[in-house]
């Protein structure tokens, strides 16, 4: 009953969930988000797939088209997916291990010739830290004793489809795989076989390499999210802001890379950050985000707004950044009186940050 209350909020002004990629190195990660963001690039259409500030935007037109080969894939009702696209980033990774990171919902890559690997378990304490449900991409399928490949269909028929031998393998490593989730106490289930995602994690059999199991994988990201957080994936006010980034461009001085959550930012905003020296107090001076893919090659890569409604990966131009610290949250003063109180809030947080820092 809760599901289905959740599903007849309205569902107008739902915001693109975060997505994060994770696991252990050599999984395939960059893969994954390589082929999540170049695979209509080819065809000199971007499939509407825009590449953030730290971020990839994958509206709904360009996860039709990535998912039309799955099988019983429901009617889409958010407006796209915000994936981070920096797995192995420093910033990004402090965010992980401060647990204040924005992301809604993760996918966990395990390389299925490998099983669960020292990062894998990392990974998986840091989301429970965090509360964060997450799916799993049971990567690399393709290296299967005599796999045959098969992108362009459901990844349970191409499984079906493999010799005995090769879905004898896959079996054996699918069931080794769960005993090791079983080991950190987490019940895993494949995909197809999972009716119940609020007690089962799902993995999702796939190959960056081949492609097979890409759209199945995409699919279930999107059913999750809108069946298990709809709620929190209703489009607020209240300002939810991260800086993943502080950098120096040429020409535009040093300039903060955020992902905006919830909220929105407007040109001329009060915002107060954390920085090396205290927080900082600043005002908003433009707000960037790059221009689409096929334009990219023109003199200036971004475009400049007034207002950027989440979620979306910004870039924001201000004064005196150059201390700004990454992996805290930015907020907005709305008024004056308020600007103490968030600089006490934002030393709050890095406190808290140093704290869990040093108690690993
Ligand atoms: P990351 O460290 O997790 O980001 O892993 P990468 O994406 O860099 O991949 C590590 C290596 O595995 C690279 O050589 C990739 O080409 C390879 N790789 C990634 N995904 C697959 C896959 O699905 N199948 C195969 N055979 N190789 C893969």
């Amino acid at each position: 009953l809760r599901e289905q209350n959740e599903m007849n909020r309205s569902t107008d002004n739902l915001r693109s969930p975060v997505i994060c990629v994770m696991g252990h190195v050599d999984t395939g990660k960059t893969k994954i988000l390589d082929k999540i963001r170049h695979s209509h690039v080819q065809d000199g259409e971007a499939g509407g797939i825009t590449q953030q500030i730290g971020a990839t935007n994958i509206p709904v037109t360009a996860i039709q088209e990535q998912t039309k080969m799955v099988d019983d894939f429901k009617k889409i009702l958010i407006p796209g997916l915000l994936v981070i696209d920096t797995p192995g980033h420093e910033s990004f990774s402090n965010l992980r291990s401060r647990g204040s990171s924005n992301c809604d919902m993760a996918i966990l890559v395990v390389d299925i010739m490998h099983g669960l690997e020292p990062q894998t378990v990392e990974s998986i304490n840091m989301l429970r830290k965090r509360k964060t449900p997450f799916i799993v991409a049971l990567n690399k399928i393709d290296r299967l004793y005599e796999w045959k490949a098969s992108p362009d269909r459901d990844v349970v028929a191409t499984i079906k489809q493999q010799k005995k031998f090769t879905k004898d393998e896959f079996q054996e490593k699918v069931n080794h795989v769960i005993v090791q989730f079983a080991e950190q106490g987490l019940n895993a289930k494949l995909h197809y076989e999972n009716d119940d995602l609020d007690t089962w994690i799902s993995m999702v059999p796939t190959s960056a390499h081949s492609g097979d199991g890409m759209g199945n994988l995409i699919a279930l990201v999107v059913q999750s999210c809108q069946t298990r957080l709809a709620k929190r994936l209703s489009y607020s006010e209240n300002l939810q802001c991260t800086v993943l980034e502080v950098k120096a461009i040429q020409g535009l001085g040093t300039t903060v890379d955020v992902i905006l959550t919830n909220g929105r930012l407007k040109y001329g905003n009060t915002i107060v950050l954390a920085g090396v020296e205290g927080p900082i107090v600043t005002h908003v001076k433009g707000l960037l985000m790059p221009q689409p893919l096929k334009e990219l090659r023109v003199k200036n890569p971004y475009d400049k707004f007034n207002e950027i409604k989440a979620a979306q990966g910004v870039k924001i131009l201000a004064k005196d950044l150059d201390k700004a610290l990454a992996g805290t949250s930015l907020l907005v003063a709305k008024r004056d009186d308020e600007i103490e109180i968030l600089k006490d809030d934002v030393q709050a947080e890095v406190a808290q940050a140093l704290k869990s820092i040093k108690l690993q």
